[in-house]
């Protein structure tokens, strides 16, 4: 099927990009950045096909450059969701928009070490965090609902306090980031850097997507990253507290999230 070239531009929009540093990462050859003002205005196929030019000219790229790319190209209009097993983003982040918005699904489950390698980002890092709160307090959801919702109706209990309160948070922004990676389970093995995020509409963008585990360790250790206790006891995929276990060694890394639920997923990427 012979397609339409695609529109792109070098030139990076002056009025999206104040405060950057100058030393933000970027490789000039890289000259396929959409015109992000319009984005939004594409039709879907024009749209899916500049960004996936981008997401392929990406590809192999360092996570700092891919970083850089998204500092350049959208300046502060981005968020950096963040679930806090690791400070990687937001370090990777900080250091191209200092004082990045970096959003914490905040669903009142999560176990205290998570919460507090919340404080730890927040006391060590050029960051601003948003903690996006469910329209409901876990008293008043247990009121309607009933208790343990997440035992009976994790899918209900996922909308209520994941998804409707990171679609509020992104609603009107140009993009977000997230720290999927590929390797992390068989529905994110074809995640794309950088693609149109229909559920949410607006840029979605996967710096992390081709990372190993040793990826992600030898980062921690470059920059002397603060941990999330929970990982060296056995939770190598962290997600609220009742919906999390213990993996044993050797067993799929995703195994502990609602183990004996036929669940993989929370719905936030999916
Ligand atoms: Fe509820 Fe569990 Fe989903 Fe957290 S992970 S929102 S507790 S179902």
């Amino acid at each position: 099927m012979t397609t339409a070239p695609v529109s792109v531009s070098s030139d990076v929009p002056s009025d999206v990009t104040p405060g950057l540093p100058s030393d933000v990462p970027f490789d000039v050859a890289l000259d396929v950045t959409p015109d992000v003002r319009n984005l939004r205005d594409l039709p879907a196929a024009e749209r899916d096909r500049a960004l996936a030019a981008v997401s392929a000219a990406l590809e192999g790229k360092p996570a700092e450059e891919i970083a850089g790319w998204t500092a350049r190209t959208f300046g502060r209009d981005v968020i950096v969701a963040a679930s806090m097993q690791d400070l990687i983003l937001p370090h990777l982040f900080a250091s191209v928009i200092p004082d990045v918005e970096v959003l914490f699904l905040q669903t009142e489950y999560h176990f205290p070490e998570t919460l507090e390698t919340l404080d730890v980002a927040i006391r060590d890092l050029a960051i601003t965090v948003i903690e996006a709160l469910p329209a409901q307090s876990v008293a008043e959801q247990d009121a309607q609902y009933g208790e343990k919702l997440h035992d009976r109706d994790p899918n209900l209990c996922c909308f209520l306090r994941k998804v409707e309160p990171l679609a509020r948070s992104l609603d009107g922004r140009a993009a977000w980031v997230t720290g999927v990676r590929r390797i992390e389970a068989s529905t994110r093995a074809n995640t794309p850097i950088v693609s149109w995020d229909d559920q949410h509409d607006l840029v979605k963008i996967n710096p992390l997507v081709a990372w190993s585990d040793e990826d992600v360790e030898a980062y921690q250790v470059k920059h002397d990253l603060a941990r999330n206790p929970l990982v060296a006891q056995g939770y190598p995929s962290i997600g609220c507290a009742p919906c999390t276990r213990k993996v044993a060694p050797g067993e799929d890394p995703r195994a502990g999230r609602w183990s004996g639920n036929d669940k993989t997923e929370c719905g936030i990427h999916t």
